[in-house]
């Protein structure tokens, strides 16, 4: 955006970048120029920080150097894809009319340049930018002042397809947020702030958030856009939300907007009520570590554990499985029961799953197709996934009454579009090339007028060849050619030497010289020039041929969209399933018992990540039950309070349960020999907290914002697992916290809980709360060494172990001892054993948390004044010798 005085001095060209740029601002300009894309000014500045490429410059602009910077076009994914993954846009500015046009208006005139693509986190349909097992999704949020819900999310992958809605109230936000977790976040400026002020807007989403302008966000016209997106009978926008039909709106203009005219292919949006599922707060998701690790790996999560799919659309699902399990026994009940079958009958799933390793990602490769993006590789990957739907439908054929779901994928399956794909097989090579524009994609045999016009070019060229031969005859200049180029087109090449035979009669007559060359004389020849017009002709109108067959196949297979979809959803769940069955057949899982009860007894648990890990390391993990089974009639679910020394296996045992009732919900199998649950509502998990010091929040302060979140949102359904309540305070204020936090859940929420404690004084709490009950991990001494065993038991740990888990931590020994003091003393006061007087005295004594050297012996036997004057460290070999001997002496 510049002043009009200042556009005066423009060159043609920068008026055009100016013009260019501020029709699209916030995006880098990738700017087309011949072999590169060129950024300049601030763009060049920041492309070349974030690319590590060199910043020159070219030109001036107001007096000042212009900033320059370009990436060859070749390269331009890689550099595309390192930008988008810092979070910046692009805009992708080509030519768009042949350098030759410009010239015709003039010598100053620029050739004209348009943006043909934004590309962004958010609307990435291409292999080389998508993470394949990842779901990629833009969301918009919309907040409405007067409506039915304060807030609406809508969600898209633009590379599948799928959308999504859900009205939101303000305390779900970020837990329905962290779920979806989009690539690209869209609200408008006023929501932002609003969400800033109400203490909303969550640290995460700065980084993803891009401001759109709040026309995107009116339901009144998002409305018609939403009429005219998606096709009318699928879906009524008039049913959504205001908010709804707001926040969808927004995603499909940005959509359109980013595709430049190509059109969006989404699907009809799915209203994806979060009742429906088991809720997972946000500080949940993380604590468990469910897609991955708290430090942000792959490795160690759950997803990873249990991710046994063969097909990236299945491992999508999958993923998405684990983010929303089910909330409704049925629903859950019908995936166990599919999985169970394919758990047991390993032949079967065996043969499922090497089937569909060989499936491509059908649900992409339409989408591409859909925006004109495709080519021949993506037919042909439709093609094969519909053949592969053939073959896996015939597995099903001999299970007479298969359980609900495979019955409905079997079914799914075998009305796959066969026709369209033994069209696509018949007609596309084995060997394809990316893109349609130079063919060499159709089969031989497959349409006649091709291979006419295909033979007619390579006879041609045989007709050439003996057009050669007749020509040396004819001159007798045995070093005659007939060659090439793409200037001349075919010409007739003889050495110089030979080249003024040929510009005499008889020749002539019949070669027209076309250029001379050091040592080359080149001709053409009325037959030539007439063969090659041939070859030329037959060349084009073979490409023209196969370009139609393509626009014809495009046609066909977009005709069938909803066919396909529909199969792509079918292979993703049934990989889903088959990975499930082998997975519980594998690793002994156990169908979980699911109902309406408030049940959840499970025996043998273990935890599925740690089990691997303590396995990797050659032993065995320690199998544990957990029973929090409750009633309505005795006020709800149980209550158990865990105690145990540190590194005893608590958390391990809290996540452990935790992880279960996730894997259950979502339709797995679970690593236990039993397990009976009632379903879930919800699911709270704060296990091993850490500060969120980046966010100004101490320990503390984050502890009691989220237990207050769980004692204010928790049902008799929920399941609550916690750690350490209270820890982050002085002693008795946290013990206080910690007990008011049990006898909460106990008499208001009813909910069935695991609660681990340091505080043992929490533990008396049995005796008068009814349904809590008092575990503890299990520990033997030896030798005056802790073992940890790992087992739960009934019961409270007597004492913690902390000094011997300081010592096996490697603690100095000074310091253990002096512990071992303090902490002897402290018991005593606590047990009120010693008198009043005698405990002053001790601990005036004894000033706390003041490090002191462990106090000197005092010394009577001279063996050990001699010895405690002894220094191993510093002596020699010899002298070390040389001291035995003395002590002998003294004795
Ligand atoms: P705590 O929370 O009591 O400090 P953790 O649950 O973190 O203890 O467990 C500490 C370590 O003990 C784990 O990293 C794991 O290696 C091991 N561990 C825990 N539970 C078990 C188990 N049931 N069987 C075998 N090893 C276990």
């Amino acid at each position: 955006p510049l002043e009009p005085a200042q556009t005066q001095a423009l060159t043609p060209m920068m008026a055009q970048y100016f013009e260019i740029k501020s029709v699209n601002p916030g995006y880098l300009l990738f700017y087309r120029m011949g072999d590169f894309y060129e950024l300049f000014f601030e763009d060049a500045e920041i492309a070349s920080a974030a690319l590590g490429i060199v910043l020159t410059k070219r030109g001036k602009h107001l007096g000042e150097d212009i900033g320059m910077c370009g990436v060859p076009i070749h390269a331009a994914n890689d550099y595309l894809n390192k930008l988008i993954k810092l979070g910046h846009r692009v805009a992708i500015c080509e030519q768009v009319e042949d350098p030759k046009e410009a010239k015709k208006r003039g010598s100053k005139s620029v050739v004209k340049r348009d943006v043909v693509r934004l590309i962004t986190a958010g609307t990435l349909t291409e292999d080389d930018h998508l993470d394949a097992r990842k779901s990629n999704f833009l969301a918009a949020l919309a907040m409405v002042r007067h409506g039915e819900t304060d807030f609406a999310l809508a969600w898209a992958d633009v590379s599948t397809g799928e959308t999504f809605t859900v009205d939101l109230s303000a305390d779900q936000l970020q837990d329905e947020l962290a779920r979806v977790d989009p690539a690209e976040l869209l609200m408008a400026d006023a929501t932002r702030q609003a969400l800033v002020e109400r203490h909303l807007f969550a640290p995460a989403w700065a980084g993803i958030t891009h401001a759109a302008p709040a026309e995107s966000f009116d339901s009144e016209t998002a409305t018609a856009s939403l009429r005219a997106a998606f096709p009318i009978g699928i879906f009524d926008p008039t049913a959504l939300s205001r908010a709804a039909r707001a926040a969808l709106g927004a995603v499909v203009a940005y959509v359109g907007e980013s595709q430049k005219g190509v059109g969006i292919a989404l699907r009809a949006p799915v209203a994806d009520g979060s009742s429906r599922h088991l809720a997972i707060d946000a500080a949940t998701r993380s604590s468990l570590e469910l897609h991955q690790t708290q430090r942000g790996l792959q490795r160690g999560s759950l997803r990873q554990v249990i991710d046994l799919t063969v097909t990236a659309p299945g491992s999508r699902l999958l993923s998405a499985r684990l983010a929303a399990p089910l909330a409704d026994a049925v629903a859950i009940n019908e995936r166990l029961d599919a999985v169970g079958l394919l758990a047991e009958d390993t032949m079967l799933s065996g043969r499922i799953r090497s089937d569909l390793k060989s499936v491509p990602d059908l649900a992409r490769a339409l989408t591409r197709l859909a925006l004109d993006r495709g080519g021949p590789r993506d037919l042909a990957s439709i093609g094969k996934a519909v053949g592969a739907a053939v073959a896996l439908a015939g597995h099903f054929t001999r299970l007479s009454d298969a359980p609900t779901v495979l019955a409905r994928l079997a079914r799914t399956l075998a009305e796959a579009p066969v026709q369209m794909a033994s069209e696509l097989a018949l007609a596309l090579d084995d060997e394809l090339p990316l893109f349609s524009r130079d063919g060499g994609f159709v089969r031989r045999g497959y349409d006649a007028t091709l291979d006419d016009e295909r033979a007619l070019a390579s006879a041609t060229r045989e007709v050439v060849a003996a057009l050669q031969a007749r020509l040396i005859d004819e001159t007798d200049v045995r070093s005659l050619k007939i060659r090439h180029n793409g200037v001349l087109g075919y010409f007739v090449e003889v050495p110089a030497a030979h080249g003024t035979k040929l510009l005499e009669e008889p020749h002539r007559q019949v070669f027209i010289h076309r250029q001379t060359l050091a040592n080359a004389m080149r001709f053409t020849t009325t037959e030539l020039a007439e063969l090659e017009g041939r070859i030329a002709k037959a060349h084009d109108a073979a490409l023209q041929i196969e370009l139609t067959i393509f626009a014809r196949l495009r046609e066909a297979v977009l005709g069938r969209t909803d066919a396909l979809r529909q199969l792509a959803d079918a292979l993703a769940e049934l990989d889903v399933t088959a990975a499930l069955g082998h997975l519980a057949a594998t690793r002994s899982y156990a169908r979980p018992e699911i109902d309406t009860s408030l049940a959840f007894a499970i025996e043998g648990g273990r935890h599925p990540v740690v089990e691997d890990m303590v396995q990797a390391e050659g032993h065995s993990f320690v199998a544990n039950d957990a029973d929090l089974s409750g009633a309505e009639d005795i006020g709800g679910g149980r209550l158990w309070l865990v105690t145990g020394p540190n590194m005893g296996g608590k958390s391990t045992f809290l996540r452990q349960n935790a992880l279960i009732a996730i894997l259950a919900q979502m339709g797995s199998y679970v690593p236990a020999t039993s397990a009976h649950i009632g379903v879930v509502d919800r699911l709270f998990s704060r296990v091993g907290a850490s500060d969120d010091i980046a966010h100004g929040r101490s320990t503390f302060m984050v502890e009691m914002v989220e237990t207050a979140a769980i004692l204010n949102r928790a049902t008799r359904r929920s399941l609550v697992v916690l750690d350490e309540i209270g820890r982050g305070t002085a002693t008795f204020d946290g013990l206080s916290i910690a007990w008011a936090a049990v006898e909460a859940l106990h008499e208001t929420t009813g909910c069935r809980a695991l609660f681990a404690t340091h505080f043992h004084e929490l533990t008396s709490l049995a005796k008068t709360l009814s349904r809590v009950s008092n575990v503890t991990m299990k520990v033997r001494e030896w030798e005056g060494e802790v073992v940890f065993l790992h087992e739960v038991g009934p019961g409270a740990a007597d004492r913690s172990y902390g000094i011997q888990v300081a010592r096996l931590a490697g603690l100095p020994e000074p310091v253990l001892a002096r512990a071992r003091q303090v902490l002897t003393v402290l018991e005593l006061r606590s047990a009120g054993t010693a008198s009043s007087s005698q405990k002053a005295s001790v601990l005036d004594d004894l000033p706390l948390f003041a490090h002191q050297p462990a106090p000197k012996p005092v010394v009577h036997d001279p063996v050990l004044a001699a010895l405690d004057a002894v220094r191993p460290d510093e002596m020699t070999p010899k002298q070390a010798i040389e001291a035995l001997y003395e002590l002998k002496k003294i004795r």
